[in-house]
């Protein structure tokens, strides 16, 4: 697309040759016509936050505060908001100081900065399978190699954790991070047992390995018991990233890494040397807005609304997926992820659920090495309930066409898995 008329392609950095769009991102264009049911990105539904109620308080923040609003702020992030995200985080269990929180441009900056502090071109970053697709992007562009370990309904599986641990050891390459998302993880909706949990850190404790927490979805719970992130049981040996782009708006570009005080120093500086400094003004907008009441008021309301996208969704999936297909039943967060039977080939089947009207992400964007044919990731977040149903209901439709010509020996199969 851009690499054959570039005359500067024999300039670009090696990394380069890792930078490739990511599948999610490709498919937005195409999911965002009108007549798609997108159950496809994982973009929040802002529609109903208070937008007057902000405006009101950037426009009071201009007035009292303008000289520092508009200033450059510090590389580490206003300490008024480290302060608030501290409370934000104790919501989860999460004790902390503000000082050990480092505010970036959503948590995706996090992600780059840690990943620019641990990993040198070659090194090992074990995460999931699957993964958020833009962790691995990340991971690509400061060359790392990717490990992925199998999870099931617990979250991932701690025996395989600790042999791939013990094989890069053994290989001279040990992990530098352990990347992972415990709760309401995307792609797949999982969430990681209590006592998962405390496995997982009990491996990486013992190979050494530094956890790095990805945690943007957890305050989103529709129901069941709260489970508290890694880090609030080792705060030496976790990295935690925190968001608000779920909770609040990810227009705000507001993130955050809290780290071990070294880790924090070496952090500040990468940040700095990034960005110089987060905006003070949206910092600041952010700040005022969580003192008042109405974030908690309005993440209430959230959790309902989605909540009954989500409940939308399994109901969906139970009325019209054909027998065979199986589904994680998340108790938060965004996402619900499809097993299908062989041969479906959900990369393949994309263009006819485009043509019926429905667009998700194929599977094999979260994994490294091509797997993930016979899975896909929807999104309930975005399309209102109704909607929801009748995206699936038109998926359901997709399958079963699929499905049909496989089933009669006789025929040949519209799509197979290559
Ligand atoms: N981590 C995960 C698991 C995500 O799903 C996302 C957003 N899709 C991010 C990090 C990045 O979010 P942001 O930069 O908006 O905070």
């Amino acid at each position: 697309m851009h690499t054959t008329d570039d005359p500067w392609q024999s300039r670009y950095a090696t990394r380069t040759a890792l930078m490739v769009p990511s599948e999610v991102r490709a498919l937005f264009a195409v999911a965002a016509r009108p007549e798609i049911i997108s159950l496809a990105g994982g973009m929040p539904d802002v529609g109903a936050l208070p937008t007057g109620v902000m405006a009101d308080l950037v426009a009071a923040l201009l007035t009292t505060h303008g000289k520092t609003a508009l200033q450059y702020g510090t590389a580490q992030g206003d300490p008024s908001l480290r302060e608030s995200i501290c409370e934000v985080m104790s919501l989860e269990g999460v004790a902390a100081d503000p000082d050990d929180v480092v505010v970036t441009v959503g948590s995706q900056q996090a992600l780059d900065l840690v990943t620019r502090l641990f990993v040198d071109p070659g090194d090992t970053v074990v995460t999931e399978a699957p993964t958020y697709v833009t962790a691995l992007a990340v991971f690509a562009a400061h060359q790392a190699r990717v490990a992925q370990v199998e999870m099931d309904e617990e979250g991932v599986l701690p025996g395989a954790l600790s042999e791939t641990f013990a094989r890069l050891a053994a290989q001279g390459r040990p992990a530098k991070l352990f990347y992972t998302i415990p709760t309401f993880h995307n792609p797949t909706g999982i969430t990681m047992s209590a006592r998962r949990r405390q496995e997982v850190l009990e491996v990486c404790r013992r190979a050494r390995v530094l956890v790095l927490e990805d945690n943007p979805y957890g305050l989103l719970r529709y129901d069941g018991e709260s489970l508290r992130p890694l880090r609030a049981s080792a705060p030496d040996e976790v990295i935690y990233l925190g968001s608000f782009s779920k909770t609040l708006a990810p227009g705000l570009r507001v993130g955050w890494a809290l780290a071990p005080p070294a880790v924090r120093e070496k952090l500040v500086l990468a940040a700095e040397s990034a960005m110089l400094s987060q905006s003070p003004l949206t910092q600041m907008t952010v700040d005022r807005y969580l003192r008042t009441q109405l974030w908690q008021a309005q993440l209430v309301e959230t959790c309902t609304m989605y909540r009954s996208r989500r409940d939308a969704m399994l109901r969906a999936l139970e009325r019209y997926m054909p027998p065979g297909a199986s589904w994680t039943v998340p108790q938060g967060g965004f996402f619900v992820w499809v097993s299908l039977p062989e041969p479906l080939d959900t990369k393949a089947m994309l263009d006819a659920a485009v043509a019926a009207g429905v667009a998700y992400v194929p599977g094999t964007g979260f994994y490294t090495g091509g797997r993930g044919r016979r899975e896909l990731r929807l999104s309930f977040c975005y399309p209102t309930p109704e909607h929801v149903t009748e995206g699936v209901r038109r998926l359901a439709a997709v399958l079963q066409d699929a499905w049909e010509p496989l089933s009669a020996p006789h025929r040949i199969p519209v799509l197979s898995s290559r």
